[in-house]
């Protein structure tokens, strides 16, 4: 992996964010962690940085939740943010299939391990070069 990521963590959560925030951090392969704590919010970062390589999204969270921000991000106004890896972190077990309908790359369970996320994060770099 020659790149160094910034990833842009979403959850309405505080401690989810913090958890996934030192995960992060301990990877050698990540150079920037952001933050957002809705969809909305995590737009605005988006539209900002477009330097950042990946999204890692809660699904429910109040007033822009992950399935909403799929369906803008892949929206017409919003081609150039379509192809940014995203990862869906859910502790709903049926709305990850809903997520990966409305354009998300992969998923993760919560509560999320140190080594899955690593792992997908590999892969999600591998495919996307
Ligand atoms: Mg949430």
């Amino acid at each position: 992996m020659a790149k160094k990521l910034k990833i842009l963590s979403v959850d309405d959560d505080f401690i989810n964010l913090k958890l996934i925030n030192v995960m992060l951090k301990k990877n050698p392969n990540v150079a920037e962690v952001l933050e957002a704590k809705n969809g909305a919010e995590a737009l605005d970062v988006l539209k900002a940085r477009p330097d950042i390589d990946m999204v890692l999204l809660d699904i429910k969270m109040p007033i822009m939740d992950g399935i909403q921000f799929l369906v803008t991000i892949h929206s017409h106004s919003m081609q150039e943010l379509k192809n940014i890896p995203i990862v869906v972190l859910t502790t709903d077990d049926t709305r990850k299939y809903e997520a990966l309908e409305k354009g998300a790359h992969d998923f993760l369970i919560k509560p999320i391990r140190e080594h899955d996320l690593f792992e997908k994060i590999q892969k999600i770099t591998q495919l996307f070069g």
